[in-house]
């Protein structure tokens, strides 16, 4: 299936709309979705600068397929002179000097920023609802959450608001507003993507990376952002490869895993459109076979452990001093976080603080590395596994089946492993559920042709259709 992309590449290269027109409509769409609650700031003048710049690319014929198409940042990542609160209330007046490194690429080759977009505060949830903007609506049914946290950019996506959106994955937070949303969800490999200028929750475990209404649009913009960052110490060096040439290469021969005891814990229509997943890709000329991955369920508590001691030393910046408004005492200048990260901060200083419980830090260090070698060896027999991204779909508020929420999720995360969320179907309460597939370290390139086989072989039918109110 062609992306908007380069749909969108076409019209405004044969000048058959024009990239301010373009950054019109969008902005229009905006100010139309507004009850969503997906932006925090919409920034106009840097859309016209960068529509400015995408004109004059075109004009002197350097124009690549991102020129002029516009696009979303999740608020957490650092654009130069715009306000950047990571949805907190402590950064309510913050205005990086630097561009987020992932941000800057883009730019270079004309990308169009509309937004900065709503999520929970410092990435810190699964449903876009701890911000201090208020929680995001999801586009597919007003009374479901769009996941989180980077609920805003998959809302900003799912309905048209932004052809596609850079958002951070720590736990999760990609995959599961992909999942929920219906659009298509890339955690790449830890390293890959710079984290230069993402605003950190937990060092260890964050990444940038992307959401877009389908494969073709992420394997773009991922050609796009893959880059090595001299200045990000954990920046992967050496060859990248290129991935949207070779999207159509099929999957014959691949051998795909599909994890069974661990798609058989989620929803009944989960399972069985996984399951259908499986025998298209046999269909398609996989060799398609059970797999297990011995330590997959304790991820979630490494995860944990990880996360929120982390996320106690990054936040210790916030002091009033160096960020923040500075009170009368601690409590005051502190006063600013909401309760999901306070919450956060006293746990992660707990287990960083007594030497009892530091040790729990060291084991899930070491449970880690147990996990990711664990998966070195099932991917010396595999290509690529899949398995369920979420329990079943987005939830209704009380509904209880955000039941495992981030069990589908975390092994992946804490294995530093590329992942990809993609719609696999439907759900008969009308909502996409979504499937997973994960691969080595660095191959990016396998998840994105397997991810864009079973798209072509549904010929659509995962995508909602009308979903979209506006077309080109
Ligand atoms: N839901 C998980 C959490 O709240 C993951 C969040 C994330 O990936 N940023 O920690």
């Amino acid at each position: 299936m062609k992306g908007k992309i380069e749909k969108l590449h076409k019209l405004l290269k044969n000048k058959e709309i024009s990239p301010f027109s373009l950054t019109e409509k969008y902005l229009e769409r905006i100010k139309e979705e507004k009850p969503l609650n997906a932006f925090i700031t919409v920034t106009e003048k840097e859309a016209h600068e960068n529509t400015r710049y995408a004109e004059k690319l075109f004009d002197e014929g350097k124009d690549t397929l991102l020129s002029g198409i516009p696009m979303s940042l999740k608020d957490n990542l650092s654009s130069c002179g715009i306000l950047t609160t990571a949805g907190s209330n402590v950064l309510s007046d913050y205005y990086p000097v630097n561009d987020a490194h992932t941000y800057a690429c883009l730019k270079k080759e004309g990308a169009v920023l509309l937004g900065k977009n709503n999520m929970d505060e410092f990435g810190m949830g699964a449903s876009s609802d701890t911000s201090f903007k208020g929680a995001v609506i999801n586009p597919l049914d007003e009374k479901r959450s769009p996941g989180g946290s980077s609920g805003g950019s998959a809302a900003a996506v799912a309905s048209g608001c932004a052809v596609y959106s850079l958002g951070s994955d720590t736990g999760g937070s990609i995959r599961l507003p992909a999942s929920y949303t219906g659009t298509v969800g890339l955690c790449p490999t830890y390293g890959a993507l710079s984290r230069r200028g993402l605003i950190a929750h937990s060092s260890l475990l964050d990444r940038v990376g992307i959401i877009a209404g389908s494969v073709s649009d992420v394997s773009a913009v991922f050609d796009a952002v893959n880059r090595f960052d001299e200045r990000d110490m954990t920046s992967i060096k050496g060859d990248r490869k290129k991935t949207y040439g070779n999207l159509s290469d099929g999957v014959k021969g691949l051998k795909v895993g599909i994890i069974l005891d661990v798609t058989d814990k989620a929803h009944d229509e989960t399972k069985k459109h996984i399951k259908r997943a499986a025998e298209t890709y046999r269909l398609l000329g996989a060799e398609v076979s059970d797999v297990k991955v011995p330590a997959w369920d304790k991820a979630d508590e490494i995860y944990s452990v990880i996360a929120t001691s982390d996320a106690a030393s990054n936040l210790a910046r916030y002091d009033g001093v160096r960020y923040g408004e500075r009170g009368n005492s601690v409590v005051d200048t502190r006063e600013g976080f909401g309760d999901e990260v306070r919450m956060r901060i006293l746990l992660g200083n707990a287990i960083l603080t007594s030497e009892k419980e530091l040790s729990l830090r060291k084991k899930a260090e070491a449970e880690r590395c147990r996990l990711a070698e664990s998966f070195k060896e099932v991917f010396g027999r595999f290509d690529i596994l899949i398995s369920p991204s979420a329990f079943h779909t987005a939830p209704l508020p009380g509904e209880n089946t955000e039941l495992l929420k981030d069990y589908f999720l975390t092994a992946a995360s804490v294995s530093h492993l590329p992942s990809l969320s993609m719609p696999v179907g439907f759900s008969e309460n009308g909502m996409p559920l979504g499937m997973m597939i994960t691969a080595k370290w660095m191959n990016e390139d396998v998840i994105l042709r397997v991810a864009y086989a079973f798209e072509d072989a549904m010929q659509g039918e995962i995508y909602k259709k009308g979903a979209e109110k506006f077309e080109f």
